[in-house]
């Protein structure tokens, strides 16, 4: 991992107002420890993240990473996160990142069990190489999220459509998914929809018609996505969201999994149907998403 750097910070309220929120920031050095051990992000998971891409030191689609957080926060019931300190935040972040393409994290814990205030802090490294999923594309089994479609609506307490730091589960269907010779997983609810990609959304493609699983589901509303179907309805394409029964995956004309720093990975294969790929396409995907974008 190369790092670029790393920031604490000291949160402030939801609605205070700052010209310079330097203060409220602490430099960190990446490679020594920085949380104490009553962590709530790393006893429970109890926290949220959001993942920035970062190309040439411009991070893209702030603000809707930051309203992603707000909402996560609200889901979690975390203290309303100040967009201005961390957009500042971002803007620290993405000054110490070389050329190229690079990734900031935000993270937004509970702080320490019966602590003062939340903890947050800022990362900011090197990105991995993802030429070869973003060209040669990867294959993706479906997997059982175990619960229905209306669960969200139902248990609120699960915290579906929250971008939470618990992605063990998420970590464990991509495990599977390898061990059944796929490159990634895409989730179905219990009762046979289309939800999403473990770190990933999911578009799909029938004729000039691009569709994605309606967010309401329990999953992410993805940033990428958002972007990509902005992008696409200016080049004339109709975009839409929709409940997608998972019978339909076999009857796509094509299907990406798109994601912040992995960007439009065209699938080869759901399961055992083989899918035909554009390059051409994807290629205008990717150079679109790698464009500046806020
Ligand atoms: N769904 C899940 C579960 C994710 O973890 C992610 C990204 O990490 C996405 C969807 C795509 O979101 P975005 O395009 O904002 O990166």
């Amino acid at each position: 991992m190369v790092w670029y750097g790393a920031l604490m910070i000291d949160p402030a309220d939801d609605g205070e107002q700052r010209a310079d929120w330097t203060d409220t920031f602490t430099s960190l050095d990446p490679a020594a420890p920085a949380l104490t051990v009553g962590e709530l992000s790393t006893q429970r998971g109890d926290g949220i993240f959001e993942s920035i891409g970062v190309v040439d030191a411009h991070p893209q689609e702030v603000t809707a990473h930051l309203e992603r957080l707000a909402h996560s926060a609200r889901l979690c019931e975390l203290p309303a996160p100040n967009l201005d300190q961390w957009r500042a935040a971002i803007e620290a972040a993405a000054a110490h990142c070389g050329p190229g393409e690079a990734v900031i994290k935000l993270i937004l814990s509970r702080g320490v069990e019966h602590g003062p205030a939340p903890t947050a802090w800022v990362t900011a490294a090197a990105a991995s190489d993802f030429h070869r999923a973003r060209t040669e594309g990867v294959r993706a089994v479906t997997l059982d999220r175990g619960y229905a479609i209306d669960v969200p609506a139902r248990a609120p307490w699960l915290l579906l459509g929250a971008k939470t730091l618990s992605y063990a589960v998420n970590m464990a269907a991509l495990r599977e998914a390898k061990r059944r010779g796929a490159d990634d997983a895409i989730f179905l609810s219990s009762d046979g929809y289309v939800l999403e990609a473990p770190t990933a959304s999911l578009i799909v493609r029938r004729g000039d018609t691009f569709l994605t699983p309606a967010p309401n589901g329990g999953i992410l509303h993805g940033t990428t996505q958002l972007s990509l179907f902005e992008h696409l309805s200016e080049r004339g394409f109709v975009v839409g969201y929709d409940t997608i029964p998972a019978a339909a995956l076999a009857d796509v004309d094509a299907a990406w999994l798109v994601s912040s720093i992995r960007l439009a990975a065209p699938l080869t294969a759901i399961d055992d149907t083989s899918l035909p790929t554009d390059a051409e396409f994807t290629a205008s995907l990717n150079a679109y998403l790698l464009s500046p974008r806020d």
